[in-house]
């Protein structure tokens, strides 16, 4: 591989890793999953702009076929490469890796290594990324909504449609054509290979919207109501303000809220939030009902007071414990030892002074203590603060 593009591709792993960290240090609030997607969503832009400037004729974007790449290609292939790399080590960081994303990275970043390496076939190659790139966009806007508090709104379905859409003609129309062109031309195996597996991947996941789309259109058609319109026995309207957060499945989280705060009351407050608020403003009107249904006089509190009584009992025993290896701890220590003042004791001084006397030194440097060190603060001290802690934030 020539150097410039082992040089492009380790500021482009420096560039996102850096482009992450500004993310997460603009969008404080947010998961990991919401600045990493921020960040897809810059490479995924950046990918297609570069790929659609190394097209030498519109006329055949993917020409010419079969031959040397030229520098800008082999240089947005680089940014891609560095990107891919970037963000296998971020999935490492963030929850449990999953298996077809990785797949799809190493599948990536072997791909691109052998296309840079050979320094051939990059039109192929800048082809496939602007159809793996075009669509990523929008699966990521879906998700950012989500976690923005819009979901199932008409902007998500909106992005949903897109992606789907855009996803499926490109990696499905576009993508076995450019396979198709690369099994045929005389290239070296591992490409062809990577070729094949990048469009498997491909396939795996058109197959997986596909039976999204084909199960949300069965339920959709089962048209069944929102828990809170089954139960207040009432049409459910498009637009419904329970649907989101009353599905039916879950026909008793309504029961409860509407029994404690009464469903106007619940449509009111509803109303009065932003979307994004709304999911959490359920789940705690949700909880509180449910404390409440169990426990009518004392609700939520019954429960913090049992854990605070709880957090209570168990500091007092963590004290007695304490106090009692503090005992023990005093009376190992070595005769004539400067004594900590935590660990002074009436019968360890007079112990000390007594056998000092008795050998005629009393406790001047000619006495050494053997090589003991002074306690250090205990390990268990440690549990003393955070058990604090718990009762101070209760
Ligand atoms: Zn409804």
């Amino acid at each position: 591989m020539e150097d410039y593009i082992v040089s492009w591709v380790i500021s482009g792993v420096l560039f996102w890793t850096t482009t992450f960290l500004l993310v997460r240090n603009v969008f404080r609030d947010r998961s990991f999953d919401f600045c990493n997607r921020v960040v897809s969503i810059v490479h995924a832009a950046v990918a297609v702009g570069l790929a659609s400037l190394s097209v030498q004729h519109w006329g055949c974007p993917v020409c010419p076929l079969a031959s040397r790449s030229s520098a800008v290609q082999m240089k947005a292939l680089a940014v891609t490469l560095s990107y891919l790399i970037y963000d296998l080590i971020c999935c490492l960081f963030d929850k449990i890796p999953r298996m077809d994303n990785s797949v799809h990275h190493i599948v990536g970043i072997v791909g691109i290594t052998a296309g840079l390496a050979y320094g051939m076939c990059g039109s192929e190659m800048v082809a496939a990324m602007w159809l793996t790139e075009i669509s990523s966009p929008f699966l990521h806007m879906r998700e950012l909504l989500k976690e923005l508090g819009y979901r199932d709104t008409n902007l998500t379905l909106a992005f949903d449609i897109l992606f789907a859409a855009i996803f499926s003609l490109a990696r499905m129309v576009g993508g076995p054509y450019l396979t198709y062109v690369t099994l045929t031309a005389d290239y070296p195996l591992l490409i062809k290979a990577m070729a094949l597996g990048l469009q498997l991947v491909s396939a795996f996941w058109f197959y997986k919207i596909l039976r999204m789309w084909v199960m949300a259109s069965s339920s959709s058609s089962s048209n069944s109501p929102c828990a809170a319109c089954k139960f207040l026995r009432r049409k459910c309207i498009p637009g419904c303000i329970f649907a989101p957060y009353f599905p039916p499945e879950e026909p008793h989280k309504f029961a409860n809220v509407h029994k404690i705060f009464g469903a106007s009351n619940v449509a009111k407050l509803l109303n009065e939030l932003l979307p994004h608020q709304r999911e959490d403003a359920v789940n705690s009107l949700a909880y509180e009902a449910e404390a409440r249904v169990k426990d009518p006089v004392y609700g939520c509190v019954g429960a913090i007071s049992v854990l605070q009584r709880q957090v209570q009992r168990l500091q007092k025993e963590l004290d007695a414990a304490n106090a009692d290896l503090l005992r023990y701890a005093c009376n190992d220590i070595p005769v004539g030892l400067p004594v900590p003042p935590t660990m002074a004791s009436p019968m360890g001084a007079y112990r000390g002074t007594e056998f000092s006397r008795r050998i005629g030194n009393r406790g001047g440097p000619l006495f050494q203590a053997p090589a003991l060190a002074v306690p250090s603060p205990p390990p268990w001290s440690t549990d003393i603060f955070s058990g604090e802690k718990i009762l101070r934030r209760s």
